[in-house]
């Protein structure tokens, strides 16, 4: 009897151990997101713009209700980041939602490359508006910086995508200008200041740190940017829209500015991880306040405006998962 029952727990053991190993050789076989200790990569922009403290915070919302590692790297800005997404050199990245769509179709910027159909949307974040903004007095309408020395912006930057859309409506390039500076955000005040350009442009959510830099030091001031050629823009692309500056928001810029802009939004590939995009999701909206309070630009966000506006790439399965299941979206099959 003793020796029956020590071979039934023997062969016991020897079952488990078997299952084990089983398990154990399956595991390389499903891709999973513990597996890989690679940190979540989510690209933002300059170090003076908003959307660096806008990804810091979405990884850090992250972080905390994971432990998973995430990064917000500093980049060139949007055109840069909605390359890094299509080549996977980045899991997520902020984008301009004019160039959401142009990566998602093969236009403008991404002609060249094509449509991308495997980009996915997660959610669109703060407004942004196409500034201009001078320090000749002389520049008072988009018109007046023909001929002057503007910073057009880096080239990956969404700024300049955003001026490139426009002087292609106007059928003109940047050689209209004198000279079409390449400088980043972070330097295009301080050379501003210095006399060495006249105006730049820069897509950014308001408040911005380096407007008000520009127009409390050295006298700089908003310009608007309207017309027919503006009005055929947003007549033709649906992303983009009357914006308004409002006066008082920067020195020497008492009355409203009257200019188009486009939302800022998180663009992801349909191949990451369904839990990680579900994960990151849940992250920032259950803190929904911690997470609005990290710019004052978030100051007016909703979650149903995150998820109808600016959005053209259809959304990932774990970012639709999540806002299903919260009641922000009605179940798969019935449509939005
Ligand atoms: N809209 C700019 C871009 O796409 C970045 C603005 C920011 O960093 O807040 O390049």
């Amino acid at each position: 009897m003793a020796t029956t029952q020590g071979i039934q727990v023997n062969a016991k053991i020897r079952r488990r151990c078997v299952s084990l190993i089983v398990i154990f050789l399956m595991l390389p076989a499903m891709p999973g997101r513990a597996e890989t200790s690679q940190p979540v990569t989510l690209g933002t922009g300059g170090v003076t713009g908003v959307y660096l403290p806008v990804g810091r915070e979405i990884c850090e919302l992250y972080r905390q209700a994971t432990g998973f590692e995430c990064e917000a790297i500093p980049t060139g800005g949007s055109l840069y980041n909605a390359n890094g997404v299509r080549n996977g050199d980045l899991d997520f990245g902020i984008v301009q939602s004019d160039i959401q769509y142009a990566a998602l179709h093969g236009r403008d910027a991404f002609y060249d490359s094509g449509p991308d159909p495997e980009l996915r949307a997660v959610f669109s974040l703060h407004a942004e508006a196409f500034t201009v903004v001078a320090k000749s007095p002389g520049i008072q309408q988009f018109d007046d910086m023909i001929g002057k020395r503007v910073n057009v912006g880096n080239p990956g930057s969404g700024h300049r995508a955003t001026l490139d859309a426009l002087l292609d409506m106007r059928g003109e390039t940047e050689d209209i200008f004198a000279l079409a500076g390449e400088l980043k955000p972070e330097d295009m005040t301080r050379v501003m200041c210095n006399d060495r350009l006249d105006a730049f442009f820069y897509v950014v959510g308001h408040p911005s740190q380096a407007i008000e830099d520009a127009t409390r030091r050295c006298g700089a001031h908003l310009v608007n940017v309207t017309g027919p050629d503006v009005d055929a823009l947003l007549e033709r692309d649906p992303y983009y829209s009357v914006t308004v500056i409002p006066g008082g928001t920067y020195a020497n810029t008492p009355f409203d500015t009257t200019t188009f802009g486009v939302r800022a939004t998180l663009m992801t590939r349909a191949d990451v991880d369904e839990q990680t995009v579900y994960d990151l999701v849940k992250a920032v909206f259950e803190r929904f306040d911690t997470f609005r309070r990290a710019h004052p630009s978030l100051s007016t966000l909703s979650p149903q405006h995150m998820i109808e506006s600016g959005l053209t790439a259809p959304l990932h399965a774990g970012a639709r998962r999540y806002y299903e299941e919260v009641g922000l979206l009605p179940p798969s099959g019935q449509g939005r």
